[in-house]
């Protein structure tokens, strides 16, 4: 595999973290390298409209917001690689990152790999993804036309596709496992006031049912009250219960806790190991905002070129490696 050791920083993650990270890298010259993953744009790509991301009064849709966000980081030189990191090895430097495709050595890294829909964990949820079964409303959301279907999910993530999926759907039902709402009240209230949207509680989705050849025909669903069981026929099934962090790759090496989220030095975006910093969803399970990712992005760019400069290791690759060999 060819071995790359032109990039000082190398950003995971090419989200509002990892965008930002690499906007801010490259205006301090540091020219990094982003390697984008297997969802290039990150959890935005796939959401319609975001109303909640500051300087766009009208709002603006989740895949031009992240092109917008690259374009900015690329216009001071960042590059973007469509690869996925397999491996690294973060014992010694320089740091080692293991792609699909190459080996990078760098002097930093910076993680902003985010997170991933939950899955509700069912062998038929598994056999029928693609085929009924989804977990992005944007992406699926045209294939339920005049058709009814099921939201599993009680936060904002359920009402957000829920209501989304009424422009396709004829019906709607958000099933949802308790009484009450982790969904903000604007959301959940907007979820209410949709005549196309019902609600069933205290259930739980146990078994998908339909065929690769048929798609989804019923769910097999219990109340949590009364244990009773019944089908539900619907011809879709959409799961919004939640994300876990993308942060695998890095469990052996660095700290995670109980969650798997990458644990960083209070008020800063440092992990356990020097010249590795985290930002965005990898480490924040509280506000996971796009505008929260894109500050801690900022944070780990501002932490890193600070560290760079404290532990001379940018004096180090000139001398080592010359400026040249490194562009
Ligand atoms: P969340 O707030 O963690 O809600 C997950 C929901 O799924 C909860 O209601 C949970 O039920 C349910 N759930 C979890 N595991 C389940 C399982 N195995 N079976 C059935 N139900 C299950 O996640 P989220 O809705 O994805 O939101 C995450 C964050 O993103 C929040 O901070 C939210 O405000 C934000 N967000 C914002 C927007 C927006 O502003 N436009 C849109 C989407 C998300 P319990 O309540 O019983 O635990």
């Amino acid at each position: 595999m060819e071995v790359v050791s032109k990039y000082r920083v190398i950003v995971v993650g090419s989200g509002p973290a990892g965008c930002t990270a690499a906007l801010y890298l490259s205006r301090a010259d540091l020219k990094p390298l982003v390697l984008e993953g297997i969802q290039p744009g990150g959890q935005l790509t796939i959401t319609t409209d975001v109303e909640n991301f500051p300087g766009f009064p009208e709002g603006v849709q989740g895949p031009k917001l992240m092109e917008l966000m690259r374009q900015q980081a690329e216009r001071f030189g960042s590059e973007f690689a469509f690869e996925s990191v397999e491996k690294v090895d973060l014992t010694s430097h320089p740091l080692t990152i293991t792609t699909d495709q190459k080996i990078y050595e760098c002097d930093a890294l910076i993680i902003a790999s985010g997170a991933s829909a939950m899955q509700l964990g069912l062998e038929s949820e598994k056999a029928l993804q693609g085929f009924g079964v989804s977990y992005c409303a944007t992406c699926d959301g045209f294939f339920f036309k005049t058709k009814e279907i099921v939201v599993v999910g009680g936060g904002d993530s359920a009402m957000e596709e829920a209501t989304f999926l009424t422009k396709f759907a004829t019906k709607v039902t958000i099933i949802h496992r308790r009484e009450e709402f982790r969904a903000s009240k604007i959301m959940l209230d907007r979820a209410k006031n949709n005549p196309k949207i019902e609600f069933l509680l205290d259930t739980i989705v146990d078994e998908v049912i339909g065929s690769k050849e048929t798609g989804v025909q019923a769910l097999k669903i219990r109340n949590m009250k009364t244990g009773e069981t019944s089908n539900f026929p619907t011809q879709g099934l959409f799961v919004a219960i939640g994300h876990t962090p993308n942060t695998a790759v890095f469990r052996d090496q660095l700290e995670l806790d109980e969650r798997g989220y990458l644990v960083v030095k209070p008020n800063s975006t440092m992990t356990n190991i020097g010249g590795v910093f985290a930002c965005g969803d990898a480490v924040d399970h509280v506000y996971r905002q796009a505008i929260t990712a894109a500050g801690t992005g900022c944070m780990a760019a501002l932490d890193c070129e600070r560290w760079l400069t404290g532990e001379r290791i940018t004096e180090r690759w000139d001398l080592e490696k010359g400026e040249e060999a490194r562009r």
